[in-house]
């Protein structure tokens, strides 16, 4: 133990000098009020329950998230700027500065002579003098190659009597995730108690940790617990702050068990729940939408389609609720799949709704699936949010009396005021765009809407064209079953790409003309700005004005997200039929637009963009029979990162592979979307470099649930606790 700590000033941005300033504190409040607890107790307690930590289970759980190397003093000429190091020194000089604010520079040099400047912007006095000139430090921080040379701001700092030295830790210091309040000292000591207190029993069957446990080599649960908690001073360092070292393997492998069995028994649990059985009834009956929609299609299903039309039909006649995810790329020809199940639904005598995230794809499907549905006599009903009032109401009357068999609309579907009166499926489109919340209404008005008197559940159908690479299907949407659609319809002619500088803005638009007066159409996809709304929607509008200058010959159209969905209406309702050339746009195209005749598309300052949003845009062209081009247009300098990115979209038109990179790119977090639940789940497991323990984790928890479901129930109890009522989602 140290002999004590200078407390520095706690206004620091410096995780390091938070954790220090208000270390023993609580214990000892703790300890004093033992009698009588009063509010500092509950506080803390309060504070701990708040990082989930309720009981010694949770607390020995409660791992490090990373480790502090404190084993070693650097001599401050090896110090490296941007890496923490622990360096000590004599204080040689200790003034306040006033210039450009007040700040304390404590200037130390060590045997060799070398110096390190130690700036504190808050400070005590207390602090300068027990800094004062003569005094040894031992000092932890951020190396920074400052003014005054290398310098630390707001080190954690201790004095070291030279008649006594400080002993330097044998073995890594573990850093706790922590909230505001509680200090890790604080947090070490609690979980030291607890762990005295848990035995931390093996809750694997034996044949299940024969079979799984022991070809991984890792030690047992409270070994590896400790080694976690207190490394020893000849573990593998690297391994424990990479999160190789086998106690990290036992605690991930337990972990994606929890996971999976989670999972794996939400979808068992599917099954004891009711839903409407939708008989699908002899495909040549004439009297059945679904075989009237069949034969009225311009085309011929393809073998895919066919595939997860039948897949989808085989679920829909049992009796409880499905929940699967239909996957295709874009203009895979997801919309006619969602028709058919919706038929089967109506055939049924139930209502189907279809709710999709934007307003202009909502209303392409309705156009769809009007053109589609209301000739064969299915009333359809609109639902939006810009809606006038009384159309609302009139819509959601529709649904509450039966009269609406299907309704297409945006989350205003899930609204209070709407109620259906036979609800058998639910539709969502672009799934992974609708949060958590959202889907948790849905399925609660569906609970009390679909058949009066029984507690039925209606099926669920999500589609996305974002396809999910397998290691997160498996991980976080094992509870889903999936679909996938594997093949394009035929007579597409591949996209070409181009990756152009905008340099060349003038030829581009060139091409531009030309392509619409051959007759064709083209998207003109303005930039993205995340960072402000505002400025996106000026640019929009500046392109538009400076495109309409340059094309006088051409009508040129604009949509954007800020316009009033009447507008935003009338413009794509003018595109889909040419009466608008060249339409500039801002993302709001991004998803599921289809208008065949439209063969080039141009995106602005396309390094900005996602890949997998690159190639959802690029989606949109391709969609008819003329070859289409899409252009990736860049702003100078790229860098070599950003043109490789591109590179990936132009050569790969295959939406998994462009997942993939996206995947290794930007991490999980774009694809998950509203399953960021799932995530809340993993703690210590990631998918980027423990992929590998998926394979055997699912396959404990398939042969868990089937021989030992009260393992799995003190497994589940154990790991996720109150974590699994998030994945109930
Ligand atoms: P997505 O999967 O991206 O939602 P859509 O359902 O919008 O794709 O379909 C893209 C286009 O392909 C639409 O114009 C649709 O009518 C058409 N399409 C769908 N299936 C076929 C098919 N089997 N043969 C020919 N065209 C098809
Ligand atoms: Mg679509």
């Amino acid at each position: 133990m140290p002999l004590f700590d200078l407390r520095l000033a706690a206004a620091s941005t410096d995780p390091l000098t938070e954790e220090a300033s208000d270390a023993p504190a609580p214990a000892r409040k703790k300890a004093k009020t033992e009698n009588k607890p009063k509010k500092p107790v509950v506080k803390t307690a309060d504070k701990l329950a708040k990082l989930g930590l309720k009981s010694d289970i949770d607390l020995v759980l409660h791992l490090p998230m990373r480790y502090e190397d404190e084993t070693s003093l650097t001599p401050i000429s090896e110090l490296i700027p941007g890496h923490v190091e622990q360096t000590e020194g004599i204080v040689f000089d200790n003034e306040i500065a006033y210039r450009p604010r007040r700040q304390l520079l404590v200037k130390i040099h060590d045997d060799k002579g070398d110096e390190l400047t130690l700036r504190f912007l808050n400070f005590y006095d207390l602090q300068v003098k027990q800094m004062a000139i003569g005094t040894r430090l031992r000092v932890r921080g951020d190396v920074r190659g400052g003014f005054f040379g290398l310098e630390m701001v707001h080190p954690t700092v201790r004095p070291v009597d030279d008649d006594m030295p400080l002993p330097l830790p044998q073995a890594l210091t573990p850093v706790y995730p922590s909230t505001a309040g509680i200090s890790q000292a604080y947090l070490r000591k609690a979980i030291d108690n607890a762990l005295t207190r848990v035995s931390l029993a093996e809750l694997l069957p034996e044949p299940i940790a024969r079979q799984y446990l022991k070809p991984l080599n890792v030690p047992g649960l409270l070994d590896a617990v400790k080694t976690l908690h207190h490394p020893r001073a000849d573990s593998d360092e690297n391994a424990l702050i990479d999160g190789t070292h086998p106690a990290w393997t036992r605690i991930k492998f337990e972990e994606l068990l929890a996971q999976q069995l989670s999972l794996k028994r939400a979808h068992e649990e599917r099954r004891t729940r009711a839903a409407p059985a939708m008989p699908r009834c002899h495909a040549d009956d004439d009297a059945l939408l679904v075989t009237r929609l069949l034969k009225m299609l311009p085309f011929a299903l393809t073998g895919a389609q066919q595939r997860v039309v039948a897949e989808i039909a085989g679920e829909l006649t049992l009796a409880h609720p499905m929940q699967r995810l239909l996957q295709g790329d874009v203009g895979s020809g997801k919309t006619i799949v969602a028709a058919l199940a919706a038929a089967q639904a109506i055939d049924a005598g139930y209502q189907a709704a279809l709710m999709a995230p934007t307003e202009i794809l909502a209303e392409q499907h309705a156009r769809k699936l009007r053109g589609w549905l209301e000739p064969l006599g299915v009333s359809v009903a609109w639902l939006a949010g810009s809606l006038k009032a009384k159309e609302k109401r009139a819509a959601s009357e529709a649904a509450a009396l039966g009269t609406a068999q299907l309704v297409i609309g945006t989350h205003a579907i899930i609204q209070d005021t709407v109620e259906f009166a036979r609800l058998g499926l639910v539709i969502v489109d672009e799934q992974h765009r609708f949060g958590v919340v959202q889907r948790l209404a849905l399925r609660a008005k569906a609970q009390n809407a679909a058949d009066g008197a029984r507690d039925f559940q209606p099926h669920q159908l999500m589609m996305s064209a974002t396809p999910i690479p397998r290691t997160l299907a498996m991980t976080y949407y094992a509870d889903l079953d999936v679909s996938t659609i594997d093949e394009l319809p035929p007579g597409r002619t591949p996209i070409l790409t181009k990756i152009v500088s905008d340099d060349r803005r003038d030829e581009i638009i060139a091409r531009v003309r030309e392509a619409a007066l051959t007759g064709r159409q083209v998207y003109w996809v303005c930039p993205l700005i995340e960072e402000s709304e505002t400025l996106q929607l000026q640019t929009a509008v500046e392109t538009y004005e400076t495109l309409v200058a340059a094309l006088p010959e051409l009508r040129v159209g604009l949509v954007h997200g800020r316009l009033a969905s009447a507008e935003k209406a009338a413009v794509m309702d003018a595109f889909s039929r040419n009466e608008v050339q060249l339409l500039v746009a801002t993302t709001v195209i991004e998803v599921g637009v289809d208008v065949p005749n439209a063969s080039l598309m141009v995106i602005e300052h396309a390094e900005r963009f996602g890949l997998a949003q690159l190639h959802q845009l690029r989606g949109r062209v391709g969609r008819g029979s003329a070859a289409s081009v899409c252009v990736l247009m860049y702003a100078n300098p790229l860098s070599q990162t950003a043109r490789a990115r591109l590179q990936t979209v132009r050569e790969t038109t295959d939406g998994f592979e462009i997942a993939l990179r996206d995947l290794e790119i930007r991490g999980p977090g774009e694809f998950l979307g509203a399953r960021q639940s799932g995530e809340a789940m993993l703690r210590f497991a990631n998918l980027e470099n423990d992929g590998w323990l998926i394979d055997p984790a699912r396959e404990a928890a398939d042969a868990m649930l089937t021989s030992f479901p009260d393992a799995v129930t003190r497994h589940l109890a154990r790991w996720l606790g109150v974590r699994e009522q998030y994945l109930k989602a």
